[in-house]
C-alpha cells in the first residue's frame, strides 16, 4: 500500500512534537494511527484548500471536523473577528456580541428559547446532561453505540470518533460507577431503547443522540427513529438530547430538528457556531434553560465563556448560512460528490457504501446498508487506509480515520468537486487491492 509521505518540514515538526506533546498531537485522531503514515502539519488555510508546512496544496474535505462551513480564512469572518479582536480578546463580563449570537441561534432553531454558551462540545454535552438530571431527578443516560459526545467521563462507553478509530471500548480513568450511569443501545433500535427506558422506570434523565449520527462515520437515522425517540421519552419521563454539535447548522438552518421535524428537549451546538473558534453552547424550552445558575440552582460557568472574539466570528457565520439557498446549494454539491464516487469505486471494482445527508459524507469500504455502528465496523481499516493515502497523493485532504464524516463547504466549487472525483478513481483502485 502507498503510504503518503509529508515533506521535511512536517516530518521534522513531528519528530519534535513527539517529545512535547503526546503522541505529538492536541487531539488523537491528528496523529493518523487509523490510516498509517505521519500526519501533515497545516500551516495555512483559504477557501477549500489547505497548504502544508512543505507548501503542498490539499482539497480539504475534513473542513475542521465540520466546523469550517464558509472555507478557511472567509473575509467576513476574518473581519468580524479581526474587528472584535481590536476592541480586546476577552473581558469575562457580558457583551453585545454574545447577545447577537443567541438571538440568530434562538431564531433559527425550533424551541430553543434559551442558550448558554460554552467552549467546547464536550462542556456543551456535560453540561446538558447535569441539566437533565437536576431536571428530571434521574441519573441514567441513555446513549447509541458509535454516538459520541466529547470526551466527558461518563460518556466515553461504546464511543464512535476517535474511540471506535483506536477500538477504546472504555477509558481507562473512569470510574466504573461513572461509567454505570450510561446505557447504550444500538443506533436506529427504538426497540431496545424503549426496553432500556422500561427496565430502568423513572432512572433516566435523559436519551441523547446524534440525530444524524457523525462519529461512526455518516448514518441516517431510520424513517420514524427520531420520532420514536420523542414519544418514548415522553412516556417514561426522560429529556431527549439532540447532540447537534455537527449537525446544527450544517445540515440546515435548523439543525436535524428542523429537517425531521422531531423537537428535542435539549439541543448542544458547537463547531458551525464559532465558525472556527471555540465557541459551543446547550438551550432548550425557557422552563429547563433556566434551572442554569443564576436564573436557577443548577452550576455551570466558565472565564472564556462566550468569548467576544469567537461569538463574532460564530455570528458572521450565521448571517451568511441565512442567506436564501444556502444549504441548497451545498446539497447540490454533495450530491455530485455522491455520484461522481458512486460511479469511481463501481469504475475501480472497489465495493464501497456511501451515506450522505447533505455536505456530510462517508465511504464505507464494505457492503451496505451501514444503518447503525456493528454495519459502520465492517468498513475494512486497511482498504480505508489505502484509499486515504492515494488520496492524499493527489492533494485531497479526508478525515484520517474510516469512521468519520467527510465534510464540504460553501468554498468548495464545482470544479474542486470534479477533481476529488476523479482523484477518487485511482485510490478506490489502491483500495481493491486490499
Ligand atoms: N458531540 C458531537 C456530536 C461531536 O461530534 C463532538 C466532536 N466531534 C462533540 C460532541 C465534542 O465536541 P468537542 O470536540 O468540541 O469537545
Amino acid at each position: 500500500m502507498g503510504i503518503h509521505q509529508p515533506g521535511p518540514r512536517s516530518r521534522q515538526l513531528m519528530a519534535e512534537a513527539r517529545k512535547l506533546m503526546p503522541g505529538g498531537v492536541s487531539s488523537p485522531v491528528r496523529a493518523f494511527r487509523g490510516v498509517g503514515g505521519e500526519p501533515l502539519f497545516i500551516e495555512r488555510g483559504e477557501g477549500c484548500r489547505l497548504y502544508d508546512a512543505d507548501g503542498k496544496a490539499y482539497i480539504d474535505c475534513l473542513c475542521s471536523w465540520g466546523a469550517v462551513i464558509l472555507g478557511h480564512a472567509h473575509p467576513s469572518v476574518t473581519m468580524a473577528a479581526r474587528q472584535a479582536l481590536e476592541s480586546g480578546s476577552s473581558f469575562g463580563a457580558c457583551t453585545p456580541g454574545e447577545v447577537e449570537l443567541a438571538r440568530k441561534i434562538v431564531d433559527a432553531v425550533p424551541r430553543v428559547e434559551m442558550v448558554r454558551f460554552v467552549s467546547s462540545g464536550t462542556e456543551a454535552v456535560m453540561s446538558a446532561v447535569r441539566l437533565a438530571r437536576a431536571f428530571t431527578g434521574g441519573t441514567k443516560v441513555v446513549k447509541f453505540e458509535g454516538g459520541y459526545h466529547g470526551h466527558s467521563d461518563g460518556l466515553l462507553s461504546k464511543a464512535g470518533s476517535g474511540l471506535a478509530t483506536f477500538g477504546i471500548p472504555e477509558s481507562p480513568g473512569v470510574p466504573a460507577s461513572f461509567a454505570a450511569e450510561t446505557i447504550t443501545v444500538p443506533y436506529n433500535d427504538l426497540e431496545a431503547t424503549r426496553q432500556a427506558l422500561a427496565s430502568l422506570a423513572g432512572e433516566v434523565a435523559c436519551v441523547m443522540v446524534e440525530p444524524v449520527a457523525g462519529n461512526m462515520g455518516v448514518v441516517p437515522p431510520a424513517p420514524g427513529f427520531l420520532a420514536g425517540l420523542r414519544r418514548a421519552c415522553d412516556e417514561h419521563g426522560a429529556l431527549l438530547l439532540f447532540d447537534e454539535v455537527i449537525t446544527g447548522f450544517r445540515i440546515g438552518p435548523g439543525g436535524a430538528q428542523k429537517l425531521f421535524g422531531v423537537t428535542p428537549d435539549i439541543t448542544t451546538l458547537g463547531k458551525v457556531i464559532g465558525g472556527g473558534f471555540p465557541v459551543a453552547a446547550y438551550g432548550g424550552r425557557r422552563e429547563i434553560m433556566e434551572r442554569i445558575a443564576p436564573a436557577g440552582d443548577v452550576y455551570q460557568a466558565g472565564t472564556l465563556s462566550g468569548n467576544p472574539v469567537a461569538v463574532a466570528a460564530g455570528a458572521a457565520v450565521l448571517d451568511v448560512v441565512s442567506q436564501p439557498g444556502f444549504y441548497e446549494r451545498l446539497e447540490e454539491l454533495g450530491a455530485t460528490l455522491e455520484r461522481g464516487l458512486r460511479e469511481s469505486a463501481a469504475k475501480a471494482g472497489c465495493r464501497a457504501a456511501i451515506n450522505r445527508v447533505g455536505s456530510m459524507l462517508t465511504i464505507f469500504f464494505c457492503d451496505g446498508p451501514v444503518t447503525d455502528f456493528a454495519s459502520a465496523a465492517r468498513s475494512d481499516a486497511k482498504r480505508f487506509a489505502a484509499f486515504f493515502h492515494a488520496m492524499l497523493d493527489a492533494g485531497v485532504y479526508f478525515p484520517p480515520s474510516r469512521l468519520e464524516s467527510a465534510f464540504l463547504c460553501a468554498a468548495h466549487t464545482p470544479a474542486d468537486i470534479e477533481r476529488i472525483i476523479s482523484a477518487s478513481e485511482p485510490a478506490f483502485r489502491a483500495a481493491r487491492g486490499w
